[in-house]
């Protein structure tokens, strides 16, 4: 596993809880796609399940290192076998669920509970899965983690089925919400959870993050300077700088379409739609360089001190609610066609060339 980039304050605050005499089993991780999220979840699993933790190694003994709590193994120590198949992403004990039909658990009596593998929800069939299997004793990890990713996707009634776990999860058991709309969450759901946010990560240590994994030092600061401030879509755009040039031209149409009338807006908002019922990632790609648009203007109106910073607050939480719509069972034309009337009217006093300049 790589050495996540930024988040110091995070991994600080994970590695107290785990090292806790009864550390934390239900996490929220809130924050924007990206950012590392998951990957702190994992960084968790590993710090419960290293073998160099007091205690933890096949055949340590107990109270070995009682009289040296702050231990000189690190921990995790990314070379033990938990550490290992946690970081390739193999470890039995560790396992997502999402919407589909992971786990997917029918009631004993249910007759005819059809697979699900397209669905775009966590269902209460799956939570009942997830429930039974933490009932059992991991395989192997002393802390089974399961990360439920985007938590947004469980429905009222897998909530509320989910809430018992979540209170009170077997000892061995660990599980870590994922999502980057918390506010759409069950209260109840959220309480019961120690919740952490996990914010955009400053360019500077996005850039030398991503020269520590040997990714040359102009794409790096290129890629750095692209991602806001999230290092996964900085590592995709290290991987493939194509999908760089491709984010230029959406921002540019975001650009044109920020400044049009409504009724352009109406047939953008048509056409999008008629992309999503053919390829989903498409419009998924649009929702994304939206964001980033509104997030440029964002920074733009905090530096002009006269920007409407309240309209492009709710322009983004605007792509959060339609990208969570897109996923259920909401039509997906009104749903754009909502969006972008939430959208303010770019003016044209923007600084254009200077911006288009930094995609060049
Ligand atoms: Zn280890
Ligand atoms: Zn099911």
């Amino acid at each position: 596993m790589d050495e996540i980039i930024g988040h110091a304050d995070v991994l600080r605050e994970l590695r107290g809880l785990a090292e806790s005499a009864d550390p934390v089993h239900a996490l929220l991780l809130a924050g924007p796609a990206g950012t590392g999220r998951t990957l702190l979840a994992l960084e968790y699993a590993r710090l419960l399940n290293c073998e160099a933790r007091p205690g933890n190694g096949p055949g340590a003994a107990p109270g070995l290192f009682a009289l040296e709590p702050s231990t000189s193994t690190a921990v995790p120590c990314g070379q033990c076998r938990s550490c290992r198949l946690i970081g390739e992403g193999v470890h039995p004990d560790v396992i997502t669920l999402g919407p589909g039909d992971t786990l997917c658990k029918p009631r004993p009596n249910e007759s005819g509970h059809e697979r699900h593998p397209q669905s775009r929800d966590i269902r209460i069939c799956q939570v009942r899965g997830l429930i039974d299997l933490v009932a059992r004793y991991p395989f192997e990890a002393r802390y089974r983690m399961i990360i439920i990713d985007p938590a947004d996707r469980l429905g009222r009634e897998a909530a509320n089925t989910l809430l018992k776990t979540l209170e009170e999860p077997p000892g061995h058991t660990v599980i870590a919400l994922v999502t980057e709309a918390p506010d759409s969450l069950i209260e109840t759901v959220v309480s019961r959870c120690r919740r952490i946010d996990v914010r955009p990560v400053p360019r500077a240590e996005i850039e030398s993050g991503l020269k520590r994994r040997g990714i040359e030092a102009v794409l790096a600061s290129q890629v750095a300077g692209e991602c806001h401030g999230r290092p996964g879509r900085a590592i995709d755009y290290a991987r493939s700088p194509d999908l760089m040039g491709d984010r230029a031209r959406l921002l540019e149409r975001c650009r044109k379409i920020a400044a049009a009338k409504t009724s352009d807006r109406f047939t953008y908002a048509g056409e999008l739609a008629e992309r999503f019922r053919r390829d989903r990632t498409l419009v998924h790609a649009e929702l994304n360089a939206w964001e980033a648009f509104w997030e440029e203007q964002l920074q733009l109106a905090a530096r002009q001190r006269d920007g409407d910073v309240a309209g492009i607050v709710e322009a983004l939480r605007a792509i959060v609610l339609v990208r969570a719509d897109l996923m259920g069972q909401v039509m997906a034309r009104p749903a754009l066609e909502l969006m972008l009337l939430s959208f303010p009217t770019l003016t044209l006093a923007e600084p254009v060339e200077e911006e288009l300049a930094t995609h060049a």
